[in-house]
């Protein structure tokens, strides 16, 4: 059986059509199925909505949070759930297109034991987005070891790989990368990623910003070699700085003026700084996967 997870927040306008297209997809191409919306605290009717559509059908079940806990959460949240034998992951407002989810799974069927969807094209963005975004997967990239930068949630697990994801206990977890990372017979699919079918996104560019720091942080150790790094480029000038003012010293003119002083402590100051700040950022996530706080609270189920 496959499962489908989808997590849904506020998608109360496609949620209805996502059921029908998904159900009738996978009903005509006899593949045995049940989709499983997680609904991650949506304040609109889309638990409603849910409810509903499972006593029309009983391949649909829900879950629904106590509150918001962001997409990765729900993702999880799903897998945990899930009860097939190989759970797809897909967003809710058919973005990713239920042709490819066929395609995908007869790719499993064939033995690939983890299917991407890799985007062919990345649909609508501004240009702004697209330069962040090509920041961040050029970081991940490099953290994971594989190209990122056509990847998306958008996948195919067989029940080992879920597994193993699901043994993973940070709670700071960062779907698309770590489906990459846990290995097994991988397989890609392109797609291409189409226009939302009703409402909006829901993220704002904070919501990504934020994201995006607390991914790099979850995967990479990047940042604090980076202190290391500024560390040894300010001790090296503190060299050559140092000999050329004991040369100066000992051949009677002193270093003159304040500005050397002012311009040093006002660099050296920042970049302590930042430092402490990326440090402390580490030091934050340690704290908060010691609290071994759950990743997610379900308050409802069908
Ligand atoms: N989503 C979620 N929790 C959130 C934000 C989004 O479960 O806090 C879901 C949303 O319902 C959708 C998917 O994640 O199914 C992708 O969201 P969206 O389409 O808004 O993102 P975009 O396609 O613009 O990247
Ligand atoms: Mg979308």
């Amino acid at each position: 059986m496959l499962t489908v997870v989808i997590p849904a927040y506020n998608e109360e306008q496609v949620l209805d059509k996502t059921v029908q297209v998904l159900s009738e997809l996978l009903a005509s191409e006899s593949i045995p199925y049940e989709l499983l919306f997680v609904d991650d605290g949506s304040k609109d009717h889309t638990w409603e909505r849910i409810v509903n559509a499972h006593q029309k059908n009983e391949n649909v079940r829900g879950i629904h949070f106590s509150r918001n806990f962001g997409k990765e959460a729900a993702i999880f949240a799903g897998l945990s759930e899930a009860r097939g034998d190989c759970v797809a992951v897909m967003d809710c407002d058919l973005q990713h297109p239920p042709g490819t989810l066929v395609e995908m799974y007869r790719m499993w069927v064939d033995g690939v034991e983890v299917v991407e969807g890799v985007k062919r094209t990345r649909g609508k963005e501004s240009s702004m987005h697209r330069a962040a975004t090509g920041i961040f997967y050029r970081i991940m990239s490099k953290a994971v070891k594989i190209d990122m930068s056509r990847a998306s949630d958008f996948k195919l697990l067989d029940r080992k790989a879920v597994e193993s994801l699901l043994e993973m206990p940070e709670k700071n977890a960062f779907f698309r990368a770590m489906s990459s990372w846990i290995g097994f017979v991988h397989g890609q699919v392109e797609f291409d990623v189409k226009e939302r079918e009703a409402g909006e996104s829901k993220w704002s560019t904070r919501m990504l910003i934020t994201y995006a720091i607390s991914n790099i942080v979850g995967f990479s150790t990047a940042p604090m070699q980076f202190v290391t790094g500024a560390g040894i480029v300010v001790f090296l000038i503190a060299i050559i700085l140092g000999i050329q003012t004991i040369v100066r010293y000992c051949t009677g003119h002193a270093v003159e003026g304040f500005t050397t002083v002012i311009l040093l402590i006002l660099l050296i100051g920042s970049l302590i700084m930042i430092s402490l700040g990326i440090i402390g950022y580490y030091i934050a996530r340690i704290y908060e996967e010691t609290k071994g706080r759950p990743r997610y609270i379900i308050s409802r189920k069908v």
